[in-house]
Parts: structure tokens; C-alpha cells; sequence
């Protein structure tokens, strides 16, 4: 079972999100189990202040260390400081990606630090063996690429998507986008399902599937399409050869 640690300031947050879906079935199931740990519990101060003002100026508040530092010793005394990655939720980290999250369901325990404010105390570093972003944007908090990066990473957790699923038939994987779904009715207002899908024929399915997942990642992603070692079939499906 992967165990998902979350601290964050809004616990609140993931409730519906974490009540839906998959990924309820997947915690009613016992394939992940996830802890929400509201890092102001964490907090000696009188007031529960998480935060203050930022050393130098400027504007904003910065999250304080010892909270952090705290909450993730609790994680610690529980399942140890070894077997375990560390996440912190950051515009400045590495672009998370489809390996990444194929990566991280390997792992028997994963701690998220969800940012706020201007951001987190730089010390906090020290604790994090990990530092990922969802995308050169900035959002007010890392619950939502917390949200995003658990959903991702549970797609790979084994059962999770069910038999008839797999995650490794999904854009990305083999380094293409996948190729066009269609599902009844055959025509709807006017705009037909290709006839090849209607045929039966796996094989001619096979080919038109390729051919579309070849054709679309040229055209909608350059940079993955340059990536690709074509097949002498490949560059027949595309008029290459
Ligand atoms: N001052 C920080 C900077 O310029 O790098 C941005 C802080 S942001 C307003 C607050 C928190 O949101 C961050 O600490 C981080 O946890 C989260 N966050 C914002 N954008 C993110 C992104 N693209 N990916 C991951 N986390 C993000």
C-alpha cells in the first residue's frame, strides 16, 4: 500500500477531491492511504502563527521552519526517515512529468509540503529529498499540484485503475499522445466515427491507431515527436517512405 502524507495549512481542501472517484475507491480499497496533517497543529505559538515576515523585506509572509520541521519529524516517528521521499510543492522545482509519477508509486511513502503565502523558509530544504512543480506558473498554494501529483502517481499504483485499465496505454507512455477515442453513436450530427473502427479488423485498428498517435504528437508536441525512434513502419504510416 502507498502511504500519502500531505501537510499543508488547508486540510480542508482535499476532502471532496479525495471523496470521488478513483482515488476514493482506491482509499476504500486499501491500495493508498492518505494522511492530511495540518501543519498550524504544529505550531507553538500561542496564536498558532505558521508565519512571519521575510528576513530583508519585501512583501509577504514566509511559511516558519519549526512547524514544518515538526510536522515532518511526526511523519518520521511513524513510518522513519529513510523509506520515504520528501515533496515540496514549488514553482522553482523540476517540471513534474508522466515518469516521475510512474516513478513515485514505487515508493512505500511519500510526504507532501504544501506552500503558502510567499512561499517557505529556505531551511525547510534541508528536509526534502524532492522539489517538483506542475508548470512555469504560480499558484497561492501547493495543495492543487499536491492534488494533481497524487492523482497522477495513484493511476500507476497497481489495481487502482482496475483490470481492464492501464496506465501504461495512456498518452506519454510509449512517448506518443494517444491516438482519437470515439464511442457510439456512429454519427452524431453529421460527423462520422472513422469507418476502420466499425470493421472488426484488429490489425487495420492497430495501423489507424498508430498512424494517428504518430500523426498527432508531429503536430500538437515537436518536442516529443523528436524524441521518437520511428520504425521503417512508422515512417510508412506517415508517407516517410
Ligand atoms: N514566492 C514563490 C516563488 O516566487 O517561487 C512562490 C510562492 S507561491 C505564491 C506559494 C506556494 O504555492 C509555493 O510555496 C508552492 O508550494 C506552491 N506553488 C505555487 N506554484 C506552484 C507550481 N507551479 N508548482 C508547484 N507548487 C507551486
Amino acid at each position: 500500500m502507498l502511504k500519502i502524507y500531505i501537510l499543508t495549512l488547508f486540510p480542508e481542501f482535499f476532502e471532496s477531491p479525495f471523496n470521488v472517484s478513483i482515488i476514493k475507491r482506491a482509499i476504500d480499497n486499501g491500495l493508498i492511504q492518505i494522511e492530511l496533517i495540518n501543519i498550524r497543529d504544529f505550531s507553538r505559538d500561542k496564536h498558532k502563527k505558521v508565519d512571519d515576515y521575510p528576513y530583508g523585506g519585501g512583501s509577504g509572509m514566509v511559511m516558519k521552519p519549526e512547524p514544518i520541521f515538526e510536522a515532518v519529524e511526526y511523519v518520521d516517528e511513524k513510518i522513519g526517515s529513510k523509506n520515504r521521499r520528501v515533496i515540496l510543492l514549488s514553482p522553482q522545482g523540476k517540471v513534474f512529468n508522466h515518469s516521475m509519477a510512474r516513478n513515485l508509486s514505487k515508493e512505500a511513502n511519500l510526504v507532501f509540503i504544501c506552500g503558502h503565502y510567499e512561499g517557505i523558509d529556505e531551511r525547510v530544504k534541508t528536509l526534502v529529498t524532492d522539489e517538483i512543480s506542475i508548470g512555469d506558473f504560480v499558484l497561492t498554494g501547493g495543495e492543487i499540484p499536491a492534488l494533481a501529483i497524487v492523482d497522477a502517481v495513484a493511476r500507476f499504483v497497481p489495481g487502482v485503475l482496475g483490470s481492464s485499465q492501464s496506465p501504461e496505454e495512456e498518452s506519454f507512455c510509449n512517448g506518443l499522445l494517444e491516438y482519437p477515442q470515439y464511442t457510439r453513436p456512429r454519427v452524431y450530427r453529421g460527423l462520422k466515427v472513422p469507418e476502420v473502427l466499425l470493421s472488426g479488423n484488429h490489425k487495420e485498428i492497430e495501423l489507424f491507431r498508430r498512424k494517428e498517435a504518430l500523426k498527432r504528437t508531429r503536430e500538437k508536441r515537436p518536442d516529443l515527436f523528436q524524441e521518437l525512434e520511428l520504425t521503417d513502419l512508422d515512417k510508412k504510416l506517415l508517407d516517410l517512405q
